[in-house]
């Protein structure tokens, strides 16, 4: 198969993991796409079993293609979890077709779904960064953000309505002391004008002790 992929449907692009395999022109659903190819390696083979890179797809319990070489590919097509191809394998012609499952428009990354086995291995412990997780990850981040908020919100609702409380309470305790203080202001005209009543009558009764004594004094000194 040519390396070259001008007269293909795809190109390899940057992606958000590195390279991955676009489309160039609209791709129908369910069509050839580009078969996954390599070494086959024979589980019974010492020397083959031994090989481990992350290309590697097993057809069956014996067979493996290594997807390593750089004529492949098909392996720059990334894992998605909700894919627009996948891969069909056919264990008797130990053959791995990478076929649409979905109309493809040009622009748009071809991918399909490793299976279970990889993504816990590898795409797990760094956390798939396939569209459909992405997109989940978003909603999930939204639906936080959103639940942070309300509680924010109803926090704020809270301390202001406590907030009226206590300034209804300082309003009333407030009006309450003018209220008192009214009383008082009128109370007292009456109770000084008692006062100053008494203190008149003290004064007049002075007055006429004085005038009496004055009186006496005089009556003496007209007798002298
Ligand atoms: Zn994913």
């Amino acid at each position: 198969m040519p390396v070259s992929t001008d007269t293909k449907p795809y190109r390899i692009g940057r992606s958000k993991t590195g390279l991955g395999l676009f489309a160039t022109q609209p791709i129908k659903k369910g069509v050839k796409i580009i078969q996954y190819f390599g070494p086959l390696l024979d589980s019974k083979n010492e020397k083959h079993d031994a090989i481990e890179n992350k290309y590697l797809f097993q057809i069956s319990k014996r067979w493996t293609v290594d997807g390593s070489i750089r004529k492949n590919v098909a392996r720059y097509i990334n894992h998605s979890c909700k894919p627009n191809a996948e891969s069909d394998v056919n264990p008797a012609k130990k053959k791995i077709i990478i076929r649409s499952i979905k109309k493809i428009e040009p622009g748009e990354e071809i991918n399909y779904d490793y299976g279970t086995e990889y993504f816990k291995e590898y795409l797990k412990p760094i956390g798939c960064k396939c569209e459909g997780c992405e997109t989940k990850r978003k909603k999930k981040r939204a639906k936080l953000r959103a639940e942070k908020a309300k509680a924010k919100e109803k926090a704020e609702r809270k301390e202001a309505k406590q907030a009226e409380k206590a300034k209804r309470k300082k309003d009333k305790a407030k009006a309450k002391k003018a209220d008192v203080k009214k009383a008082l202001k009128k109370a007292p005209k009456a109770a000084a004008g008692k006062v100053k009543a008494k203190v008149g009558k003290a004064k007049a009764g002075k007055a006429k002790a004085v005038g009496k004594k004055a009186k006496a004094g005089n009556a003496k000194s007209r007798k002298a």
